[in-house]
């Protein structure tokens, strides 16, 4: 990998916060599509791998950098891995965190305790140019449970519905710090640091 300018493909500055240590610990630049002007792809894929994939390829087809891209969810095993790739749209409007989450508790009415397991997934790909045949692929994954109610004020998404056993904590009850340290995307981030710095 050459040092120089990489894109981010979000358009979420909060995700490229969570990517500058990344940055500077490789010597690159992170540039976000958004400043460049670049759309989102349309995620057709069908897993969490495939959908990073296809908005990496965009953001490098349409900026000429290499590009990273991440797609993330929340698979409950009850629900055969849903809400999955629509984790963010689950209830209809994406990005309406409490209806996803009333949906999912709607959902999961009758389930047990010990068959709530869910796990976080976070793909990070990263591809040199858009015909890159070999990307760098990383992933992160979490395991906890879901709840029955919501507990804890911070993180966002299902934060308050996932439940961390070794912590005895709702992903929204964690300093933002140890979520950082645990979480699916900290796992990736981690992942491609490590592999990005073998391929240097
Ligand atoms: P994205 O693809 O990273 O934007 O995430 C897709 C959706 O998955 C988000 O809108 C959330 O609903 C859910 N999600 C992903 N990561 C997390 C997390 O760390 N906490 C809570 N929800 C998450």
């Amino acid at each position: 990998m050459s040092s120089g300018r990489v894109v981010l493909a979000s358009g979420n500055r909060g995700k490229l916060a969570e990517f500058e240590g990344l940055a500077a610990d490789l010597g690159i630049t992170l540039v976000s599509q958004g400043e460049l002007d670049i759309c989102g792809a349309d995620e057709t894929g069908l897993t969490f791998v495939e959908n990073a994939l296809i908005k990496a390829r965009h953001a490098a087809r349409e900026s000429g950098l290499p590009a990273i891209a991440d797609d993330s969810g929340l698979c409950v095993d009850a629900l055969h891995g849903a809400p999955g790739l629509f984790s963010s749209r689950y209830a209809g409007t994406d990005g309406d965190s409490e209806a996803n989450n009333a949906k999912l508790l709607a959902a999961m009415t009758n389930i047990d305790t010990v068959e709530r397991q869910a796990h976080f997934v976070c793909v990070l790909a990263y591809l040199r140019h858009p015909e890159d045949p070999s990307p760098i692929i990383a992933e992160g994954f979490w395991h906890g449970r879901i709840l029955e109610a919501a507990r804890g004020n911070g993180g966002f998404g299902y934060d308050a519905l996932f439940f961390d056993p070794l912590l005895g904590l709702t992903a929204a009850e964690m300093p933002a710090r140890t979520k950082r340290a645990l979480s699916h995307r900290g796992q990736a981030v981690s992942a491609l640091r490590r592999q990005l710095h073998r391929s240097m």
